[in-house]
């Protein structure tokens, strides 16, 4: 599988999911682009060392997702965009009579309406090319509920169908959108959560792992930013490219039950 000369934009990828796919884009050959909100030397020394490892161009451009002009910017700086994954996310846990509404308008912002201000810019380049393939990363989340998450569930959910109207609206173009849909996956920020997690139910790594934070995942195992990344070098693959406007879990269960 080679995606050489394909350039692939990632949002919100300078860690966990997002640096997964930019990862295993670039290892099939892809030139890529990171992003996140952030523009510090190690963002730019990130996209360096992906470039080095992998033998082709990396490049971080900096651009706030929760702000529509600077979504639009990143796909037009990028001057390329075969591939657009849309990753960049946040989360805010509260009831929905106490979640703050500015809460609610930033995760609206970045986990939904970004994704619109990037397909809108980046399916013009794909038709001139002939080929495309977005992929929205959307959650368990938007395709089940849990209390206290509204505004994440509302997003997730809205992702879900924004992948399915940008497929009919680009079917038979040779561009496909999907979206994919993890449980939890093993990043840095889930693994900072473990000690605290031990310590509040006065469990060990593996207890507190399987018995509370994968209580609804029946593998009792995470999913992987390896995995992530995997499945959307696999919706970028030839073998993908009837699939288009559905989603794919990647969740050890969890949406089966
Ligand atoms: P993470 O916090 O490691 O990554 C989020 C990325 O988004 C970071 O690179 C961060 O810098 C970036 N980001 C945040 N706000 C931004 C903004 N305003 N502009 C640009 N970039 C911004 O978290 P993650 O777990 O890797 O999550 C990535 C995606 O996967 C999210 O959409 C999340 O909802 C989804 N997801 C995660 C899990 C999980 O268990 N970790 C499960 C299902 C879905």
């Amino acid at each position: 599988m080679t995606l050489k000369g394909k350039t692939a934009v990632v949002t919100g990828s300078n860690s966990g999911i997002g640096l997964g796919i930019v990862k295993a884009l670039a290892a099939a050959g892809a030139d890529v682009v990171l992003n996140s909100f952030t523009d510090r030397d190690e963002d730019h020394a990130l996209a360096e060392s992906i470039a080095k490892e992998h033998g082709v161009t990396a490049r971080y451009i900096a651009a706030d997702m929760s702000k529509g002009d600077d979504c639009r910017a990143l796909v037009a700086k990028a001057g390329a965009c075969d591939i657009l994954v849309n990753n960049a996310g946040i989360q805010h846990v509260a009831p929905i009579d106490e979640f703050p509404v500015d809460k609610w308008n930033a995760i609206i912002a970045i986990n939904l309406s970004s994704a619109f201000h990037t397909t809108a810019v980046a399916l013009p380049m794909m038709r001139k090319a002939g080929w495309g393939r977005v992929v929205n990363i959307s959650s368990a989340h938007g395709l089940t509920a849990s209390p206290f998450k509204s505004a994440y569930i509302a997003a997730k959910h809205g992702i879900v169908g924004l992948s399915k109207t940008t497929a009919l609206e680009t079917a038979g173009q040779g561009i496909t959108c999907n979206a994919i849909c993890p449980g939890y996956v093993l990043t840095p920020l889930v693994e900072a959560q473990i000690p605290d997690q031990m310590k509040t139910h006065n469990m060990g790594r593996e207890e507190v792992i399987k018995k509370v934070m994968l209580e609804r995942q029946p593998s009792r195992e995470f999913a992987t930013v390896e995995q992530l990344g995997g499945t959307t070098v696999f919706l970028c693959s030839d073998a993908a490219a009837q699939i288009t406007g559905t989603t794919i879990s990647v969740d050890g269960g969890w949406t089966a039950m």
